[in-house]
């Protein structure tokens, strides 16, 4: 940055803010510790839940670690990175997304105590890298083959477990096998076929599977069939009505007579979609925009069953169970865009009717049809669903699992510990020190309980070393004690553990070789906007 002269070469712009070395490391480290500190709370089944409030007012009560990051404004980058492991780890195993973003807050924590008595960040990510993958080794040693119905149901209890899904979880637990079973094809489980669809009334135990599709719409007019067996079923996602000019046009009509020719023409038109409707030989049809109420008579007139304003969500969901094409134009549908399924029929639920769309052309196409009392327990009823048939899925795909409640990380970090001591060198310091960061999840799950931690690490780790069956002893949440989690029921996916690990070791070592951050100087709002704005001047440890 300096020329031979000491006159200062400026090359950045004037506003750009730059903060380099161990300023820039430790700003990063606090930032993405502070999210990890966000959700640590959160953890476990007796984490508490957070209430978040947007900038319109809506509330969201949630124990979900990525729910709560996406719906958190957070600006500093390397906070924003953490966010990404959460999200990352949501999309490959729909669960374990807290535990991997408080294992990156506490890896980036360890290396912040190396970096004080001088190891090197690359000393410190080599060391990490080689944890990492001696970790995935262990877990995989230490897995068990899960092949029963009962064990795929402790899977689900155990994801279920701390949501707010009340006494239910054993139901709920029993319907999440249920659909990931009738879905599982050799080993694959595609979960996009399960649809969770939640309907405010009733309680959390009336919560049924249904195959087919259910959507929450009634028919647009009140003389179309209730009930249409053999459906043709077409999806518009255009309205069908006529076109509205772009701009609000006048037309100047001095006689009456062209007046109703002009209706006519209208009329015309709106007749034509109905009748190439018809002729494609749908019977039911759904857009996710507006109808007409003209359209509406004609359809209801022919006998065919309409619905308006779908979400797209909806009509994707339809597609897929039905075979059904998309159309984007009123007048586009032919005969081979039409979906198939043996009946559509509209129940009422509550004081409301629903389509429920049943003997689909995919058999495989399951909707898990949440019930309860209140908009915000639903919401967290199919959050909570949602992950759990993730897990499970994951645990049918790959058939094997590993003990909770902190067995796992435990029987880590000893594991680590051993390995650490033969590789000797300085990278010997981080690898022990990954060790002791994976000890993070049986402490926070310990104090969002209640329960000393150190006297639960020790417990856990005699356990670890004398039992037999050691590896699997995890934290009892009520008394503080080890105790064998196969035998409690608290049991996950492996591949939730590998992914959390792999992902947190990623993003500490993104943050970790950062040590030179040039901020742009921060344009005025909007914000979020891409690239490197909103970076400058924002004070360590904000979010
Ligand atoms: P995540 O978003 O990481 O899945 P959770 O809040 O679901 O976070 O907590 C998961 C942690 O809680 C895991 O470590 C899991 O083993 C542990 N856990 C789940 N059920 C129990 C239980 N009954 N007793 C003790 N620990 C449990
Ligand atoms: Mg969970």
């Amino acid at each position: 940055m300096y020329g031979n002269s000491n006159q200062p070469i400026i090359v950045l712009k004037e506003g750009t803010e730059r903060t380099k070395d161990r300023e820039a490391q430790f700003n990063n480290i606090a930032a993405a510790k502070a999210v990890a500190d966000a959700v640590r709370s959160t953890l476990g089944p007796k984490g508490m839940d957070k209430m978040l409030v947007n900038t319109i007012g809506d509330v969201i009560i949630t124990n979900d670690g990525v729910t709560i990051l996406k719906e958190i404004d957070v600006q500093h980058p390397a906070a924003k990175m953490v966010v990404e492991v959460a999200k990352t780890q949501d999309t490959e195993c729909g669960d374990g997304t807290t535990t991997s973003v408080v294992l990156a807050g506490e890896l980036l924590k360890q290396s912040e105590e190396l970096i004080n008595s001088n190891v090197h960040p690359t000393v410190i990510t080599s060391g990490f890298n080689m944890a990492a993958v001696k970790a995935n080794e262990i877990l995989r040693e230490i897995a068990t083959d899960a092949d029963s119905d009962e064990m795929l149901k402790k899977v689900a209890i155990t994801s279920l477990t701390g949501k707010s899904v009340g006494e239910e979880e054993d139901a709920l637990a029993d319907i999440t096998v249920k659909a990931c079973k009738a879905v599982a094809e050799d080993d694959k489980v595609d979960t996009k076929n399960i649809r969770v669809q939640k309907k405010v009334g009733g309680v959390i135990g009336d919560t049924e599977i249904i195959k087919g599709v259910v959507i929450d719409k009634e028919a647009v007019h009140s003389r179309m069939p209730k009930k249409v067996v053999d459906a043709k079923i077409a999806l518009f996602e255009c309205s069908l009505e006529v076109k509205k000019t772009e701009f609000d046009a006048q037309i100047q009509i001095s006689d009456p007579s062209k007046m109703s020719m002009f209706l006519d023409e209208e009329e015309k038109s709106l007749k034509a979609i109905v009748d190439n409707i018809k002729a494609t030989g749908a019977n039911v049809v759904f857009s996710s925009k507006g109808v007409d109420e003209l359209v509406q008579h004609y359809m209801a007139k022919a006998g065919i069953l309409g619905y308006r304003r779908c979400k797209q969500s909806d009509l994707e969901a339809i597609s897929k169970a039905t075979g059904a094409k998309i159309v984007g134009g009123s007048m586009e549908l032919t005969a081979d865009d039409l979906g198939h399924a043996g009946l559509v029929e509209e129940k009422l639920v509550g004081e409301d009717g629903m389509a429920f769309i049943t003997e689909c052309k995919n058999p495989k196409a399951i909707t898990i049809f949440v019930r309860g009392g209140t908009e915000h327990v639903l919401e967290e009823v199919e959050r909570a669903l949602n992950d759990a048939v993730r897990t499970v899925g994951v645990t049918i795909e790959d058939g094997k699992v590993v003990a909770g409640a902190g067995a796992a990380e435990i029987e880590i970090g000893q594991k680590l510990r051993e390995y650490a001591a033969s590789v000797g060198g300085r990278e010997q310091l981080a690898i022990e020190r990954f060790a002791k960061a994976m000890e993070i999840v049986p402490r926070a799950l310990a104090e969002n309980a209640g329960v000393d931690s150190i006297d639960s690490i020790i417990k856990l780790k005699n356990a670890h070393d004398k039992h037999k069956d050691g590896k699997n002893y995890g934290l009892d949440l009520e008394t503080g004690e080890a105790v064998d989690m196969f035998e409690r029921n608290v049991i996950e996916p492996l591949r939730v553990k590998t992914q959390a690990i792999n992902s947190a070791n990623e993003v500490a070592n993104m943050i970790l070789k950062i040590d030179d951050v040039i901020a742009a100087r921060r344009s005025a709002p909007p914000q979020g906007a891409p690239g490197m704005d909103g970076m400058g001047g924002m004070p360590p440890g904000m979010m």
